[in-house]
């Protein structure tokens, strides 16, 4: 994903050595424009120190809620760091591929791989996502979705367990959970796992041609096959899990890149089950992620990301060791908790 509004080159160092700067920025600049580095100082942080669960968390509402099992989630991530560095291509990757689809279809959901040739920078590289339905009363669709690739590192060893593989272990226990609740959703769900949303050059934009930029290869590919078979009225929200598992886990609102209601939707909600340290209100400003080809379309979507105040981001110690189980939790147990809030408000308008 790409921060905004420094380039990609900067180090969590470099972005924390400017932090005084943007402070007084912040004095002169809308809100939006200095948001994505400005986390780093701000004195809500003191709430990330070694986050726990929220001891009791109060449901919106008295009907049973779903949850998830964090250390399972946190057993998926231990797998994918297990496999190695996973760039588009890889036979890592493909492994990677070949535990989501196992995991999925022995929830009793039906995996489809989506394989097809992408032109990059370093060459033609055989791409695929994975996609899982859990079809609802409604045809209408809600895809919840990470992607599963990790960055491409020469120089160092990259194994991306929460850049790629936090956001797919959470991901794959909220797809258990749901397949297995024996209560049929409202709206259809979408899994959906995305291939190669990093770029093979050192930063997002650098390779950029007129066939398209060298990122977000898997939701560019999915949402043109979304065109290509009208469905994209059908589909009427996408969220987005990306970087979920830090131990010090506090994700801001991603408001300049995502859908307003979407972000009140599950933030309010991870307010009400207890989880309000974790979902804050400051602004995480991300300028590029897998959610934003559905926002083209006119999907609307929201990108849930801690970025800006995880300092091992695209770093070789983005390791298992970061990771919590309860961060995983939090974030799952959120999302789910917000989809009876976001179904409601879609039910009520149907697709035009
Ligand atoms: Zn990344």
């Amino acid at each position: 994903m790409k921060p905004s509004p420094s380039s990609d080159t900067d180090t969590p160092r470099a972005k924390r050595a400017r932090a005084a700067h943007l402070l007084l920025l912040a004095l002169t600049l809308p809100l939006g424009f200095i948001a994505c580095t400005g986390n780093d100082t701000k004195p809500g942080n003191a709430g990330a120190g070694s986050p726990t669960p929220a001891a009791s968390p109060t449901p919106a509402n008295t009907s049973a809620r779903l949850t998830i099992d964090g250390a399972r989630a946190f057993e998926h991530v231990r797998k994918q760091v297990e496999f190695g560095p996973r760039p588009a291509g890889s036979s890592e990757l493909a492994r990677t591929r070949e535990y989501i689809v196992g995991e999925l279809k022995s929830y009793g959901l039906n995996a489809t791989v989506d394989e097809w040739q992408a032109k990059t920078p370093i060459g033609e590289r055989k791409m695929a996502n994975v996609v899982a339905e859990l079809p609802g009363e409604s045809s209408d669709v809600v895809i919840l979705s990470s992607h599963y690739d990790t960055k491409l590192f020469k120089e160092f060893r990259f194994v991306g367990a929460n850049d790629g593989g936090s956001s797919t272990g959470a991901l794959l226990e909220m797809a258990r959970v749901m397949a297995t609740s024996g209560q049929k959703p409202r709206l259809t769900y979408r899994f959906v796992f995305f291939d190669g949303e990093e770029a093979f050059c050192a930063n997002w934009e650098d390779c950029q041609t007129p066939e398209g930029p060298d990122n977000t290869y898997g939701s560019r590919h999915y949402v043109k096959q979304l065109k290509e078979k009208n469905e994209i009225k059908r589909v009427r929200a996408m969220i987005l899990l990306d970087m979920v598992g830090y131990k010090n886990l506090e994700l801001g609102r991603n408001e300049v890149l995502s859908t307003r209601w979407l972000i009140d939707a599950v933030w309010d909600t991870a307010k009400e089950i207890g989880y309000g340290d974790y979902f804050i209100d400051e602004i995480e400003h991300c300028d590029g992620d897998d959610h934003v080809p559905f926002l083209n379309e006119g999907i609307e979507a929201l990108d849930i990301i801690q970025l800006s105040s995880y300092e091992y981001w695209h770093e070789e110690g983005d390791t298992l060791d970061k990771i919590s189980p309860q961060s995983l939790k939090i974030v799952a147990d959120a999302v789910l908790a917000s989809l009876p809030r976001i179904e409601q408000r879609l039910l009520a308008k149907p697709a035009s």
